[in-house]
């Protein structure tokens, strides 16, 4: 099989489905910091991994990585396009890309904003400027070695039962406030069910196995569905296509950022 063109396969789609992964949360020069994966591992142990996307943020600011750039870039490559954003990783600089306005849903969630970590189900809200400044205090502390979670309670407690306030992610656990994004995937599903029987380009960049349901297997079946699909599935290593998909879609074994860089 000839290797897709992707730059040629955006230009001749009607639409446009995008599913961004791990490879976007965590880019090369952010896992090679030696500071990197120890700090993970601290938070993944510790009561609050729901700081993860936080630290992630961290990291890639002071690695400057060129995500940012990157999705940048990409988003101008699309700007004419009709195009819907699914993504599940949740760094600061896919929610920051100057995507057309509501057309990104993180089903994941970010670090951007705050929920109650009880029961009750105000809605989460951004991130105040004191929040934010608490939040590179506790990742710069992190970073040098000496993590200090119980600073964490200067998010403060939530107005209404008193729980402590926390980071609107998955990783909060079953307390995971899906209002954060439930009004966008609404808008993402309505978008989805108008790509039938349309030339609908999916490209799945850098999406692992970690939550399969939200982009991999939908995507899928998107695919499978719709006669006119062309499905690009680039990963580093989890790049194969089903058998149902071959002769419609491609795997391509390279990192999702690289290949963005190189559009
Ligand atoms: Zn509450």
């Amino acid at each position: 099989m000839v290797p897709v063109n992707i730059r040629e396969q955006i230009e001749k789609a009607e639409m446009v489905l995008v599913g961004l992964g791990e490879e976007l949360q965590c880019p090369e020069s952010v896992r090679r910091l030696p500071e990197y994966g120890t700090g993970r591992d601290r938070l993944t142990e510790s009561e609050l991994p729901w700081l993860l996307p936080a630290w992630d943020d961290y990291c890639e600011g002071r690695v400057k990585a060129d995500t940012g750039a990157v999705l940048e870039k990409f988003a101008d490559i699309l700007a004419d396009k009709n195009y819907f954003i699914v993504s599940v990783a949740m760094n600061r600089s896919i929610a920051d890309a100057p995507w057309k306005e509501g057309r990104l849903v993180m089903p994941c969630g970010t670090a951007l904003k705050l929920q109650c970590a009880g029961k009750c189900d105000r809605d989460p809200i951004p991130l105040s400027e004191k929040d934010k400044c608490l939040l590179e205090e506790i990742m710069g502390d992190l970073y040098q070695g000496r993590f200090q979670p119980e600073k964490a309670e200067g998010l403060g407690p939530c107005e209404e039962c008193r729980s402590p306030m926390v980071l609107n992610n998955v990783w909060v656990g079953k307390n995971y406030n899906e209002k954060g994004y439930l009004e966008q995937w609404h808008q993402y599903t309505k978008w989805l069910q108008g790509t039938l029987n349309r030339r609908v380009l999916i490209l799945e960049l850098g999406v692992g196995m970690r939550f399969p349901t939200v982009i991999r297997f939908p995507f899928e079946k998107a695919a499978f569905f719709n006669q006119k699909a062309v499905f690009c599935r680039i990963n580093e290593k989890l790049y194969h296509m089903t058998e149902e998909l071959k002769g419609k879609g491609q795997g391509i074994s390279q990192n999702a950022i690289d290949c963005l860089r190189n559009l």
